[in-house]
């Protein structure tokens, strides 16, 4: 049984607030929101990590990509700039191990992350 989080959010069994969504991506609020605009972007396929995607999923990954825009557009930080975090493995503190890409934005970010 697949116990995955996220794929319990694509099949619709965890309610979550959608911002995009197609046949190959979904993305939504995150819960605990880290700006004043969070949102999580992820493939609907399970994908565990950065360090799992091939040549194969090239469509869903320009899928995202297009995704990240339109939702940079539609929540209005597209010109006051953004931020895309992966977390991959333990020392980045990934916790759900199905690839999302956090999109981060309306306020300024410090560089470096802790
Ligand atoms: P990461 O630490 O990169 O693995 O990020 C996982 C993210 O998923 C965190 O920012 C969490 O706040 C978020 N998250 C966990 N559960 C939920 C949920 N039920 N709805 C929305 N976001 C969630
Ligand atoms: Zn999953």
């Amino acid at each position: 049984m697949n116990e995955c989080i996220f794929c319990k959010m694509v099949e619709k069994k965890i309610p979550v607030e959608i911002v995009d969504e197609d046949e190959d991506i979904l993305a939504f609020k995150d819960i605990k929101p880290q700006a004043p605009i969070h949102v999580l972007v992820i493939p609907k396929i399970h994908i565990p990590s950065i360090t799992s995607i091939t040549k194969e999923h090239s469509r869903i990954m320009m899928k995202i990509i297009k995704s990240i825009q339109n939702i940079a557009k539609k929540t209005d930080i597209i010109d006051s700039g953004f931020r895309i975090v992966v977390n991959n493995g333990e020392n980045a503190g990934q916790a759900v191990d199905h690839l999302h890409f956090h999109i981060l934005g309306g306020r300024s970010l410090k560089w470096p992350p802790g």
